[in-house]
């Protein structure tokens, strides 16, 4: 159980990922959370600094697919000037979403990297199917208190299958 936890990389943030390194690995498609992965919770729309990173990972060959647990509403808003392949209501940890989203970006599990902030949901998600799962810190701190609930034990998981 522990294991399906373990994140294979843990970063400070998504500006900290070597996409060099990534390419050796063989990652050619980024599946990617929105809420506190690229911007803070309920945050409308991302920075200049995540769209020039988005629109970087384009240039550098990769594909993107945005998945989010959130609504229609937040991720379509989101989405509006991004314009890129995205699932909303991805009901992470279940595979189904990942699979689709493997499946717009014409990426296979081997050549696939998850990006998000939560182990129950992208990293749980990402591991059950074999994708290269990466954590990131989250942003922000304005959450509902579930997931405040949630990250107390993220934080006892973490500290044990990290060491
Ligand atoms: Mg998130």
């Amino acid at each position: 159980m522990l294991e399906r936890l373990k994140p294979k990389l843990y970063v400070d943030s998504i500006f900290y990922l070597d996409l060099e390194q990534l390419k050796k690995l063989n990652v050619k498609g980024f599946i990617i959370d929105i809420d506190n992965t690229l911007v803070e919770w309920e945050e409308k729309t991302a920075s200049e600094r995540v769209k020039t990173w988005l629109r970087n990972l384009e240039i550098e060959g990769f594909k993107v697919c945005l998945v989010s647990n959130n609504t229609e509403d937040r991720v379509v808003k989101f989405n509006e000037e991004l314009k890129l392949p995205a699932i909303h209501r991805a009901v992470k940890p279940r595979v189904s979403a990942f699979n689709k989203a493997m499946e717009l970006m014409g990426t296979t599990p081997e050549t696939t990297a998850v990006i998000g902030d939560q182990l129950f949901t992208d990293v749980l998600g990402g591991n059950r199917l074999d994708l290269f799962t990466i954590l990131v810190i989250p942003l922000g701190n304005q959450e509902l208190t579930w997931t405040k609930f949630v990250r107390k034990i993220e934080k006892v998981v973490l500290k044990r299958v990290l060491h």
